[in-house]
């Protein structure tokens, strides 16, 4: 397979764009990215000409995959073509909220936003002043964007930014606990309780992951942030209308967060993130309330309605059938798979999320850290790679999910089991 035109455009890359990326991820395929010409319902062209089963899908947002229905492309165009935007609100921003309002049970007021790191930002201010609070509690291995307050790492003993240029004393407000452990955020609350605004937390560690929560955590979650005073605020920026469907993985495990951040699926492909949460928590936002919050292109109207259109396409078809089902088939061949070649590998994910986890004791992942010690470089190097060679586009790295669309096939499923099997 030739590859020489992305090597090349990565080598151009490299002289103006820092890492010849314009997000990290992307940079790390070995030995170079893959650079995109175009979409194809359920596989994407390179700039070689090469054709792949794309799982990456956008990195989540595509729930319908590449060819977006008619009913999307037109009312994208419709608003390109009479704005692209004014800076002044439009109707499409009411009729998107009230979307999301009727399907999600805890949501009665939205504020949308261009990305999920926005989502995650405002809604760590909209909990510290609706509290009076500063400190937040995030799980170790969780990701919430490229924000402050949350690229931490440490555990019990104290937590220090995970990047330079992050002052020291802001990460003093982040308290780090491993997902899943009920005994270590029951004692972080013994010891904090009175000054945490809020546990921020993926339903699913998706970003590092993909790892599902045990019985009863979420419910713990919720019983001590309400016995404390805190926020429970659920970061469906992943999971927000791909698990759980409609009612996203709050739906899905039955619990109800105070605030909820929302991105990627409900862009419908573009920019995009929301806050959502009941009308008392949310109207702290001025100019309601005094917690500031504005965007110069927040509830841009392309991308109102190109997410608008997107759910609604999913809500009058067959869409979470579809991918949950070629989810489950996928799983279950992989499964099959990773008994025969690699039973020290685990299976990971739910809906249509799914992944293969190097991980080196066939022990199903827990936390952050399981997922961590696995297999990375023999991922990498090995098979990632490999697995290009035979037409199959995996997620950039190790950590994140793969993401199953409306326009896969069960072919492309029976593709990806086969290549794995070879690759494995
Ligand atoms: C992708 C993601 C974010 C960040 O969203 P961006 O749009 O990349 O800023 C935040 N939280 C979670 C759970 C995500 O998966």
């Amino acid at each position: 397979m030739n590859r020489d035109t992305s090597r090349d455009l990565y080598d151009r890359a490299l002289g103006v764009l820092p890492g010849g990326v314009n997000s990290s991820v992307r940079a790390a395929p070995q030995p170079y990215p893959t650079f995109v010409r175009k979409g194809d319902a359920g596989r994407v062209v390179d700039a070689d000409g090469n054709k792949y089963v794309d799982w990456v899908m956008g990195l989540g947002p595509l729930l319908l995959g590449h060819d977006v229905p008619e009913s999307v492309q037109s009312a994208v165009q419709r608003r390109a073509s009479e704005g692209p935007m004014y800076g002044m609100p439009t109707e499409v921003e009411i009729e998107h909220a009230e979307f999301i309002a009727r399907h999600v049970p805890s949501v009665e007021m939205v504020r949308f936003v261009n990305s999920g790191t926005e989502a995650t930002v405002s809604a760590v201010r909209l909990a510290r002043g609706y509290t009076g609070r500063d400190k937040v509690v995030v799980m170790e291995g969780g990701y919430h964007g490229a924000q402050e307050s949350t690229l931490v790492e440490g555990d019990a003993e104290g937590t220090s930014p995970s990047s330079p240029g992050i002052p020291p004393s802001f990460a003093e407000h982040t308290l780090t606990v491993p997902f899943n452990d009920e005994a270590a955020v029951t004692e972080l609350f013994e010891a904090h309780g009175d000054d945490i605004a809020a546990v921020l937390v993926e339903p699913i560690l998706a970003n590092k992951g993909i790892v599902e929560p045990r019985e009863g955590y979420h419910e713990t979650l919720r019983d001590l942030t309400d016995d404390h005073g805190a926020l429970l605020v659920f970061d469906e920026v992943i999971t927000g209308f791909r698990v759980g469907g409609l009612s996203c993985a709050q739906g899905k495990y039955g619990i109800t967060p105070d605030l909820t951040t929302f991105g990627k699926v409900i862009g419908g492909g573009f920019p995009v993130g929301a806050i959502g949460g009941r009308t008392e928590v949310m109207e702290e936002f001025t100019p309601a309330g005094d917690v500031f919050q504005a965007g110069t292109f927040s509830g841009h109207p392309v991308t109102m309605a190109a997410g608008l259109e997107t759910l609604t396409y999913a809500a009058e078809n067959d869409v979470y059938e579809h991918v949950n089902d070629l989810g489950e088939r996928l799983r279950d061949g992989l499964r099959d798979v990773v008994s025969e070649r690699a039973p020290e590998y685990s299976v990971v994910g739910t809906d249509s999320l799914f992944k293969v986890v190097f991980t080196r004791d066939g022990e199903a992942p827990r936390n952050g850290s399981d997922v961590g010690r696995a297999n990375v470089q023999r991922w990498n190097r090995v098979f990632r790679p490999q697995m290009l060679d035979r037409g199959i586009m995996l997620s950039q790295n190790q950590f994140e999910s793969q993401f199953v669309s409306y326009a896969h096939t069960a072919a492309d499923v029976e593709e990806t089991v086969e290549a794995y099997r070879d690759a494995l």
